[in-house]
């Protein structure tokens, strides 16, 4: 159970290392494996043709090999007998011939062999010529080593055929392979007289093999009928002479004749072999080359093959990276982009000019982005527009259009609402003290303490200089008061950096204490006021010290300005 979630483990860590989760990975990837398998499947189909026709191609060029040697040492065989014959037919030879058993032997022994002497200089390949009686004894020859004898049954032979052939040998005494090839020897009338009979080396077909074989892993030889080896293109010594094939082999070649085979030689060699028949000789052309070789060549094809599928994927892998770079760069120059937006940069300017769809996608970004920093910048202006600098309350002028619409909802639904007005106690001095920042930075923490002391749904406002606002929702006087008080307790204890400061605040309330918020905020001065003359960091009530407007006369009031 175990190492099979080691195993996954590993195989999903190389995967993510292979970065398939990105688009360019998986282009990648999938390029990849697009070429691998059509290429696999075209490999394995064009393998297995070129490895068949790789030996077709083996087997065929053994075959062409052996039928042009057939047929060249049956030329070469052709030439041979003609050459002797020629050599046989002059009037000088049979007349000498039929003389040398009459009165004058000596005198046309010494002709005959004066003339097989001459013709052997144009003969090279000729070792021996010799003129052979009819009791198949031989009458005279050129030099001393060409002891040929014929059995009166085989120079019988001669009476009705063109020539005679003998077995292949080694001849020590000249070091060559040789046969002995005898003609008969006729006078005009066709009368049998004896015969010519001549031992040619093989060294011309030993050059022919040679040649034939080029390619030194095809070996080519010639055997006779009962598997003696005559000449091959490997070498040719007394040795090579003495092989003789096993007979299997011989007649399991010749029956299936021109056909490629598979064979065993000795040490377990295995080849593939092909023989054709010289039928004059008795002879047979065989063209063999080692298995091995074919397998080699087929490894040759393998490797070139396999090398041929690596540089086709990696091309393909290559371009489909750079394929895959051209399309995903704008993609993630957009979600770099995206990143740095939702971070909250909006300076980010992505270049457009691209067409299809990530072009598109590009102008709607930039599109958005731009949108999004008006958006910000039109924010900006409006908070400050609303608020204060210096404490970020909300300022004079947004104070009094709250102020507006509140005193025309509770005059609809008949509410109160309360207002405080505070001012700074001896301000002035404090600044004269510790400094016109150091001021800034009190009237920063009170009203600071401001908000802390107020509701989410009251205003706060810095009125002026060193003077605040509060409209507290739905207070009544007492609520108000209350809170008032807290305010200044609050600031009163609160330390503002370079000592504390206190407050002086009046409080009005809608309606009684004027029903337009600029009426309610002198009612509120006025109460402020009555503190600062009580001694200062106190709450004052409006109403509470003087008799506030009476509501009859407002009502007068008003009525008289109306009629005025
Ligand atoms: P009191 O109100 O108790 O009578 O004495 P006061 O010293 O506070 O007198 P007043 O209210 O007349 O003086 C207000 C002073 O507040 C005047 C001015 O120098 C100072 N002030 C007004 N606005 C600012 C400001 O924004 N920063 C600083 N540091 N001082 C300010
Ligand atoms: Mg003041
Ligand atoms: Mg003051």
């Amino acid at each position: 159970m175990l190492p099979s979630v080691n195993i996954w483990e590993k195989a999903t860590r190389s995967l993510r290392t292979l970065r398939l989760d990105t688009m360019r990975g998986k282009f990648v990837a999938f390029a990849v494996l697009a070429t691998l398998f059509t290429t696999l499947a075209m490999t394995v189909m064009l393998y297995g043709r070129n490895r068949r026709s790789l030996s077709d191609r083996v087997g065929q060029e053994l075959r062409l090999l052996s039928s042009d040697m057939a047929r060249e040492v049956d030329a070469w065989f052709d030439q041979r007998v003609y050459d002797l014959r020629v050599r046989a037919s002059p009037y000088v030879v049979s007349d000498n011939l039929a003389r040398a058993t009459g009165r004058n032997t000596a005198q046309s022994l010494n002709r005959l062999r004066d003339y097989l002497n001459s013709v052997r200089q144009n003969l090279p390949a000729h070792e021996g010529l010799a003129i052979i009686g009819q009791d198949g004894q031989v009458l005279t020859s050129s030099g001393s080593r060409t002891g040929f004898r014929l059995t009166p049954d085989r120079l019988n032979n001669l009476r009705t055929r063109d020539a005679l052939v003998g077995e292949p040998f080694w001849d020590a005494g000249i070091g060559k392979a040789a046969l002995v090839l005898v003609v008969p020897i006729r006078r005009d009338d066709g009368l049998f007289l004896g015969a010519l009979g001549a031992k040619i080396n093989l060294d011309s077909l030993g050059n022919m093999l040679g040649q034939l074989s080029s390619d030194n892993s095809r070996v080519l030889y010639l055997i006779t009928e009962q598997g003696h080896l005559v000449i091959s293109s490997a070498g040719n010594s007394a040795d090579v002479m003495k092989t003789t094939l096993p007979e299997a082999t011989t007649r399991e070649l010749s029956e299936r004749e021109g056909q490629t085979i598979v064979q065993s030689r000795p040490q377990g060699r295995q080849v593939v072999a092909v023989l054709r028949r010289i039928p004059q000789l008795h002879w047979a052309a065989v063209a063999e080359t080692p298995r091995a070789e074919t397998v080699r060549e087929a490894g040759v094809l393998r490797f070139r093959t396999v090398l041929l599928l690596f540089t086709l994927i990696l091309g393909v892998g290559l371009l489909a990276y750079m394929v895959g770079l051209f399309v995903t760069r704008p993609l993630e120059r957009l979600t770099e982009a995206a990143a740095r937006v939702a971070a909250g940069d909006l300076s980010v300017e992505l270049p457009t000019g691209g067409s299809g769809e990530v072009g598109y996608l590009t102008r709607a970004f930039n599109t958005l982005v731009s949108r999004l920093r008006e958006k910000e910048s039109q924010g900006e202006l409006e908070k400050l527009s609303l608020t204060d600098a210096l404490t970020g309350l909300y300022n004079r002028r947004h104070l009094m259009g709250t102020l507006a619409s509140e005193v025309q909802r509770s005059r609809r639904l008949r509410r109160a609402f309360s207002v405080l007005l505070a001012d700074v106690d001896r301000f002035k001095q404090y600044n004269d003290t510790h400094g016109h920042l150091a001021g800034d930075a009190a009237l920063v923490k009170i009203a600071e303490v401001f908000r802390q002391t107020t509701r989410q749904v009251d205003s706060v406002a810095r009125y002026g200089g060193e003077e605040f606002v509060v409209m507290l929702l739905e207070a009544n006087m007492a609520t108000a008061m209350l809170v008032a008080e807290r305010i200044r307790a609050r600031v009163a204890e609160q330390d503002l950096g370079q000592g504390t400061l206190t407050l002086s605040i009046g409080v009005a309330e809608y309606p009684d204490g004027g029903d337009t918020p600029e009426e309610l905020i002198a009612t509120a001065d006025a109460a402020m006021y009555k503190a600062k003359n009580a001694g200062r960091n106190q709450v004052v009530v409006a109403g509470s010290m003087e008799q506030r407007p009476q509501p009859q006369e407002k009502e007068k009031k008003t009525r008289r300005k109306r009629e005025a």
